[in-house]
């Protein structure tokens, strides 16, 4: 196992402390994975030891070569996957602390252990934050987050401060966070656990997996996910890119990777053909993707042209429009989750997805992570304030 430059190629061990090659690309860790679906399977039905309820230990072959004794597991992943209307949502905001974030976080901060870490850092829109916060407690880890000031939900500010992670609001947006935390970290021998670390990929490739073993590994036609600083994005690609060559499944589902319009480079790079590199000042009511300058990049380029898959871009309205209606399947998420179902109908509508086709949406965030979004927007009559009188209520209910 080593960590791989996708740019130049230079191999590292994957024991240094390093993020980045020295030539500035984005490292990746190389392994054969091995491990039998049959194996994963037994696991999942029969076992009952943690790791093997972890939907991302399950998998540990595929994950991190480590002694079953460091793993620092909840644990996390074995969510649902519902069908409805026949589309079926992966629904990782049942996670232990609402989000995806744990799956890498459970693989990183078992790495920060290993390499004798005694603080960790990531800069964060709110949801790996909390998950950082989390782990850190378990791990008995010191935590700190750079978060951008004002710009996060309440609630994913509070669980964070729950866990007991120190909290630095940085002046600035989500990129300005990102290019700090990188600095402190450096200087101040802090391990970064952002999505640039390339050990949170190999625990989020899980989701892929899990997807896969819930539809007894005949993969979909697509898999749909909200697309922000783009650590997802490379690690549905690589998973699908092992699972195919490992011969879990034989034939390779299409990603479909979701902006929000007010927060889009992604998409303007897809346009033209990722001929370079953009970056825009972020604006958009889901605050989870609200990020300009995605660290991400190269390795989700290469998710997207290995997938025959496809960048598309919804706006804040349609996202809104596409939550209200997974909340009211009785299902719920967060705003950013919900690009998924828009981007479905905008792609079915233009014919690029098929009516028959067969698509997983993966909702990253709970429902509760963000309530001031769906407070601003209740209907009048849903809500009402009465008197403690019969008649009160009965004139509301009219
Ligand atoms: C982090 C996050 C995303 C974006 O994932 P990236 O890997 O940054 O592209 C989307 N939705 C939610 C709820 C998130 O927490
Ligand atoms: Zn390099």
């Amino acid at each position: 196992m080593k960590l791989h430059c996708i740019r130049c190629e230079l191999a590292y061990g994957s024991d240094q402390i390093r993020y980045t090659c020295d030539c500035g690309g984005l490292l990746e860790i190389r392994r054969e994975v091995r491990g039998h679906r049959a194996v994963f399977d037994e696991r999942r039905a029969n076992s009952r030891k943690p790791i093997d309820q972890s939907g991302v230990w399950r998998f540990r072959e595929g994950v991190l070569n480590v002694d079953e004794a460091q793993i620092v597991t909840h644990p996390e992943g074995a969510t649902r996957l519902y069908e409805r209307d026949g589309i079926f949502f992966k629904h990782e905001g049942e996670n232990p602390t609402g989000s995806f974030k744990d799956r890498g976080m459970t693989v990183a901060v078992t790495q920060a252990v290993r390499l004798g870490a005694r603080a960790i850092a990531c800069a964060s829109t709110g949801n790996t934050s909390a998950s950082l916060a989390a782990y850190a407690a378990q791990a008995g880890l010191r935590a700190v987050v750079f978060v951008p000031s004002g710009k996060i939900s309440g609630g994913k500010l509070a669980q964070t401060l729950a866990y007991g992670a120190t909290c630095l609001q940085v002046r600035g947006d989500f990129d300005a966070a990102m290019h700090l935390v990188r600095e402190a970290c450096d200087q101040l021998n802090i391990y970064l656990v952002n999505s640039i670390n390339p050990f949170r990929i190999e625990g989020q490739k899980t989701i892929v997996w899990e997807l896969l073993q819930d539809l007894e590994w005949d993969a979909p036609d697509w898999i749909v996910l909200p697309a922000g600083n783009l650590g997802n994005t490379s690690a549905f690609g690589k998973a699908l890119r092992e699972a195919y060559e490992a011969g879990w499944i034989n034939r390779m589902p299409r990603l479909a990777a979701i902006q929000a319009a007010g927060a889009n480079p992604f998409f303007l790079g897809y346009r033209e053909s990722f001929e370079a590199r953009h970056r825009v000042t972020a604006e958009t009511v889901a605050s989870a993707i609200r990020i300009g300058d995605p660290v991400s990049w190269d390795r989700a380029v290469a998710s997207i042209r290995d997938t025959n898959g496809i960048v598309e871009q919804v706006t804040d309205e349609e996202l809104m429009d596409a939550k209200r209606t997974i909340d009211r399947m009785g299902i719920g998420c967060e705003p950013a989750s919900a690009t998924t179902l828009a981007g479905v109908r905008k792609l079915r509508a233009a014919g690029t997805i098929g009516a028959n086709e067969r698509i997983v949406c993966v909702l990253t965030g709970n429902v509760l992570k963000d309530t001031d979004a769906i407070l601003r927007n209740v209907p009048q009559e849903q809500i009402v304030e009465i008197d403690p009188r019969i008649e009160d209520v009965a004139s509301a209910l009219r």
